[in-house]
C-alpha cells in the first residue's frame, strides 16, 4: 500500500470532479491524503489538454514534481487526465522519471497502482475540494460537437450520459454531505440523455434533483446553442430551485467564423434564441464565452462580435484568444492573426464588457438578494447570488462589521454599492434566508 498521497487537480470542474472521486477511492482503500505534496509519498497530476496555455501549466508541474522525486523528498510521480491521454507516447518519451501515465477517468489502474482495489459501488462518492456547500455534478463525459478549434473530443470521446439513478444517488450522496448547489456541468449539457434514453431529457434530470431535500439552487452550465430544449427553459422559468442562470459558450456571431468553427448554428438562430431565454425569463443571467483571433476572423467579423456584445448585454462575458491544435479541423488554417492582435481584440471586448457589467450591477443597487456564503476574505464575507457561478462570475461582498453569518448558508442581503464586477451589501435579517 502506498504512503501518503497528494493529487494536484488542473483544468476544468470536470477534471475537479474527476479528482474528487479518485480521493475518494483513496480514503476508501485507506490510504493517506495529503493536500502537501511535499509532504507525500506519491503526488499523481490530473492534467488539462485543453489548449497551449493549459498544456504548458501541466507540463511545469509535471517537471515540478519530477524535480521533487529527483531530490529524494518523494518516491512515485503519477500522471493522469487530459493531457496524459493525448500525448502520453510523447511524455513516456520525454519524461521518463514519471512513474506510470494513465488517461482520463483510469481510476481502477490508478487505485491499482497505489495497491489498492477499486470500490466499484462507491463510484458515486466523492471527497470534496470545493466548499462542501456547493459542487459540480458531471452528467456526461465527452463530446458528439465537431468544433473545428476543439481537442476536448481527442481527449474525453464521444458524447456519454450517467444514467439518471447514478447521478440522484450521486446528488442525494452529496446533500447528504451538506450541499446546497448543485452545478451542472459537462461538455454539452443539452445533449443530456440521447445516448441512453433515446431522447434528450436534460429538463426532466434538472426536475428530479431539484426534489432532492436540502439541494437548494441547481446551475446550468455547459450549454451549447444549436438545439437549446425548450422544456430546459420551461423548466428553467418555472422551477424554483433552478438558478434563472444560463452559462452557454457562443463562440462568435458572425456566420463565416461560426461556419468554419463548425459550430452547426448561425447568427440570426442565435440572437433568436437569446431574445428567447430573455422573453420568457426576463430577470435571466446569461454568461457566455468568446474566442477572438480565429484564422479566418477578419476586422469586420471582430467589430461585428463587439457590436453583437453591446447590443446582447450579456451579464457574464470570457474570452479566449484563438490557440491552433494539431488533430483538430481547423489546424490546416495555421495560426494568422498575431499573438498580440489576438490580445488586442481580447482586450476590446472585454472593455465593452467592463462598462455593460457596471451598468447591470448598477440596476441591483436598493435590491434585495439571496446570497449563500462561500468564504470569508479580509473585512468581507463572500458571498454568491443566483448571478453568480463560482470563480468565474462575480461575488457580493458583506462587511463582517454589523453582521454576523455562517459560512454556507443563504442570507438575504440588501444590495448598497458595487463594481464592475462585484456587489456589496448588507443583511436584510439575522436570520438565515429560507
Ligand atoms: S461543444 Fe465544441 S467546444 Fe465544447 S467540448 Fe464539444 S467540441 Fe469542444
Amino acid at each position: 500500500m502506498s504512503g501518503k498521497v497528494s493529487v494536484i487537480t488542473l483544468g476544468c470542474s470536470k477534471n475537479t470532479v474527476d479528482s474528487e472521486r479518485l480521493m475518494k477511492q483513496i480514503q476508501l482503500n485507506k490510504i493517506g491524503l495529503i493536500d502537501d505534496p511535499n509532504e507525500a509519498e506519491t503526488v499523481i497530476i490530473n492534467t488539462c489538454g485543453f489548449i497551449e496555455a493549459a498544456k504548458e501549466e501541466s507540463i511545469n508541474t509535471i517537471l515540478e514534481a519530477v524535480a521533487m522525486k529527483n531530490s529524494g523528498k518523494i518516491k512515485k510521480v503519477i500522471v493522469a487526465g487530459c493531457l496524459s491521454e493525448r500525448y502520453k507516447n510523447e511524455l513516456q518519451k520525454d519524461i521518463p522519471e514519471v512513474d506510470v501515465f494513465f488517461g482520463t477517468e483510469n481510476y481502477e489502474g490508478i487505485i491499482k497502482e497505489l495497491g489498492g482495489n477499486l470500490k466499484k459501488e462507491l463510484l458515486g462518492e466523492r471527497l470534496l475540494t470545493t466548499p462542501s456547500h456547493t459542487a459540480y455534478l458531471k452528467i456526461s463525459e465527452g463530446c458528439d460537437h465537431p468544433c473545428s478549434f476543439c481537442a476536448i473530443p481527442l481527449m474525453r470521446g464521444l458524447h456519454k450520459s450517467k444514467p439518471i439513478d447514478e447521478l440522484i444517488k450521486e446528488a442525494e450522496f452529496l446533500a447528504a454531505n451538506n450541499t446546497k448547489e448543485l452545478i451542472i456541468i459537462a461538455q454539452d449539457t443539452t445533449d443530456y440523455g440521447k445516448d441512453i434514453y433515446g431522447k434528450r431529457n436534460l429538463a426532466e434530470l434538472l426536475n428530479l434533483l431539484s426534489k432532492i431535500k436540502g439541494i437548494e439552487w441547481i446551475r446550468l452550465m455547459y450549454a451549447y446553442p444549436s438545439t437549446f430544449p425548450d422544456d430546459v427553459i420551461q423548466e428553467i422559468k418555472l422551477n424554483p430551485k433552478i438558478c434563472k442562470y444560463i452559462d452557454i459558450p457562443l463562440q462568435h456571431i458572425s456566420d463565416d467564423v461560426l461556419k468554419s468553427m463548425r459550430r452547426g448554428v448561425t447568427a440570426k438562430r442565435t440572437k433568436e434564441l437569446i431574445k428567447k431565454f430573455r422573453a420568457e425569463i426576463p430577470d435571466i443571467t446569461i454568461r457566455t464565452t468568446f474566442i477572438v483571433g480565429y484564422p479566418n476572423e477578419t476586422e469586420k467579423d471582430f467589430d461585428e462580435l463587439c457590436e453583437f456584445v453591446k447590443e446582447s448585454e450579456f451579464d457574464r462575458v470570457g474570452t479566449f484568444t484563438f490557440s491552433v491544435e494539431e488533430n483538430t479541423s481547423s489546424f490546416i488554417l495555421g495560426d494568422p492573426v498575431p499573438e498580440d492582435e489576438k490580445e488586442r481584440r481580447k482586450n476590446v471586448l472585454m472593455e465593452i464588457q467592463k462598462d455593460i457589467s457596471y451598468q447591470k450591477n448598477k440596476s441591483f443597487l436598493g435590491k434585495k438578494l439571496k446570497v449563500l456564503i462561500d468564504s470569508t476574505d479580509g473585512d468581507f464575507y463572500i458571498g454568491r447570488s443566483y448571478r453568480d457561478a463560482p470563480e468565474v462570475d462575480g461575488e457580493v461582498l458583506i462587511n463582517k462589521k454589523n453582521n454576523k453569518i455562517n459560512i454556507g448558508e443563504f442570507y438575504d442581503v440588501l444590495i448598497d454599492d458595487f463594481d464592475e464586477y462585484d456587489l456589496y451589501g448588507n443583511l436584510i435579517s439575522k436570520e438565515r434566508s429560507l
